[in-house]
């Protein structure tokens, strides 16, 4: 069979990290719903997109919520209901995943990349004015690894020149920021459900907004531009394909009801990391804006840039997956670098950080021996080291 070929132990073996990087928390709810959807030959369109998408909306705050297939689509999807086009200009991060600038090149319109602030790790808005032009037209800020960006003054720019605001929220599901949800502050937020993620669906995303017209041309938008109550083959504008399958949104669903229990997890296991940790003078733990609740995406500490690339290799070498994010930074990607002509010391902070930043195993489900034995290496790995 090829599923018993596709999971064949022994020849995944040798691939197989003893502690992943990342791992979904999936239980017998999940698969008793993704096996209700299959048994109910219903697999798209059907009763779980919209109790996914309210269950959503309720969880986060936010009056809308429409499901799409990825957090990329949910990006692309936002700019281009919003009106962003070719000629305009969108301030946001180099210091995040290529999505957030790339659905900003599907538009055509050009990202302008502002260094980041070292506390959030998100847009330094002190910066923005010096990137402003007269072809601005829209802010996209990444809430980074699991906490807001510094969204007050960032939002007060916006609506002082009137630019509308799509918030990057894939990595920062139920952040808080001043007691509201990432994701609710701007004109829409977007979310996506990749395995690493909080939330996890296998591919998936998720945009809210607060605006009722925004909905409905979102909901046009991801199904072919058809009408919301018109005819399956009238289409009224140019759409896309970005609809959530049913078998994915019952998963979403199952996992959105358990998300408080698998972020309350997930912020005990940063606990201890950052208890175990704090004695180590060479790393630096994560910082927390104030006003900040974090919802631990990753687990992100920094050290010294001269061995952090080893230290990977060292706890790889011992079974221990860990990875350098955002390592390039997204202006020093092969495409922007040749389009652009973006090169190193643009954005001194958002470089830094890209050379200091290791991301340690952290999952829901991971054990306080898991996080021991992280720890553990990490020290080894350090006194061999430096
Ligand atoms: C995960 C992520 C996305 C969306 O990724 P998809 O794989 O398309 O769901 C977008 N931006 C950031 C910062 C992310 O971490």
């Amino acid at each position: 069979m090829v599923a018993n070929l596709y999971f064949c132990p022994e020849k995944l073996m040798h691939k197989v990290p003893v502690i992943p990087l990342a791992r979904p928390s999936l239980g017998e709810e999940e698969i008793a719903a993704v096996v209700s959807v299959l048994r109910s030959g219903l697999l798209s369109m059907g009763p779980w997109i919209e109790a996914f998408e309210e269950s959503f909306a309720h969880m986060l705050g936010a009056k809308y919520a429409v499901a799409v297939s990825s957090g990329t689509a949910g990006l692309h999807l936002g700019l281009e209901a919003l009106g962003i086009g070719p000629g305009d200009e969108v301030i946001t991060s180099p210091f995040s995943f290529v999505a957030s600038a790339n659905s900003i090149l599907y538009t055509s319109a050009t990202p302008v990349f502002v260094d980041i602030e070292e506390v959030s790790l998100g847009l330094d808005p002190n910066l923005i004015p010096d990137a402003i032009t007269d072809r601005t037209r829209a802010i996209l800020p990444v809430h980074v690894f699991g906490q807001a960006c510094n969204m007050r003054p960032i939002m007060g720019l916006a609506q002082r020149q009137g630019y509308v605001v799509v918030e990057d929220s894939c990595e920062s599901i139920r952040a808080l920021h001043h007691g509201r949800a990432a994701g609710t502050l701007g004109d829409c937020g977007v979310f996506g459900f990749y395995p690493n993620k909080q939330l996890a669906t296998g591919e998936g995303g998720m945009i809210t907004t607060n605006n009722e017209s925004l909905y409905c041309l979102l909901r046009s938008l991801r199904n072919q531009g058809r009408g919301l109550d018109t005819q399956w083959l009238h289409h009224e504008r140019l759409g896309y394909n970005y609809r959530l399958s049913e078998l994915h949104a019952a998963l979403g669903y199952v996992q959105t009801q358990r998300l408080p229990e698998i972020l309350h997890k997930r912020s005990a296991i940063a606990g201890r990391y950052c208890e175990l940790l704090a004695d180590v003078n060479e790393i630096r733990l994560p910082s927390i804006m104030e006003g900040n609740t974090h919802s631990w995406f990753v687990y992100a500490v920094r050290v010294p840039e001269n061995i952090r690339d080893a230290l990977i290799e060292f706890l790889g070498a011992e079974g221990i997956q860990s990875k350098a994010y955002f390592s390039p930074c997204i202006h020093l990607q092969p495409y922007f670098r040749e389009r652009y002509g973006y090169r190193e010391g643009m954005f001194p902070v958002a470089e830094r950080l890209s050379k200091e930043v290791l991301i340690l195993p952290f999952y829901t489900d991971m054990t306080g021996e898991d996080v021991q034995k992280v720890v553990h290496t990490l020290k080894q790995g350090l006194w061999t080291l430096l």
